[in-house]
């Protein structure tokens, strides 16, 4: 699976003309163990062993590229994670308190009637559903 993922990245890399550095290949597997999107200081904590600026601009890199995926909650910060294609589809929780957020996969049930929306957007609306997000918003255990 990691393999699989590195090749991924690495196509989509060459794809944008950059390439596939240690550094990059560092944040992709931080991300790859991280549990939740995480700040740049939490990549920091975790061991991304490169300077800040290295660090930001290997993530604007990746999120160009289609690898990483970019998120902003409600404390206007940034929050990283590897783009769906090379994890799962999921949603997430969000703490308007403190801005965490936390992955989630919703059940089948859940997902099978955000796809019949699509549909009808399409039918009734002409519009052309590439997507979707979904986002839970409250408290997490820590700010309750
Ligand atoms: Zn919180
Ligand atoms: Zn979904």
């Amino acid at each position: 699976m990691t393999d699989n993922i590195h090749a991924t990245v690495d196509e989509q890399l060459r794809r944008t003309r950059q390439r596939y550095t240690r550094g990059r290949r560092q944040l992709v597997e931080l991300l790859e163990q991280a549990e939740r999107p995480v700040t740049i200081p939490e990549l920091m904590d975790i061991g991304a062993s490169q300077s800040q600026s290295s660090l930001y601009r290997n993530l604007a890199i990746l999120e160009q590229c289609g690898a990483v995926h970019r998120l902003v909650s409600t404390d206007d910060v940034s929050r990283y994670e590897l783009a769906e294609e090379l994890s799962e589809h999921h949603h997430h929780l969000v703490c308007s308190a403190c801005g965490r957020l936390e992955d989630v996969v919703l059940p089948p049930a859940i997902e099978r009637a955000l796809v019949r929306a699509a549909e009808e957007a399409r039918e009734q609306r002409d519009f052309d559903v590439d997507s979707h997000r979904l986002e839970l918003v409250g408290t997490c255990p820590t700010c309750a």
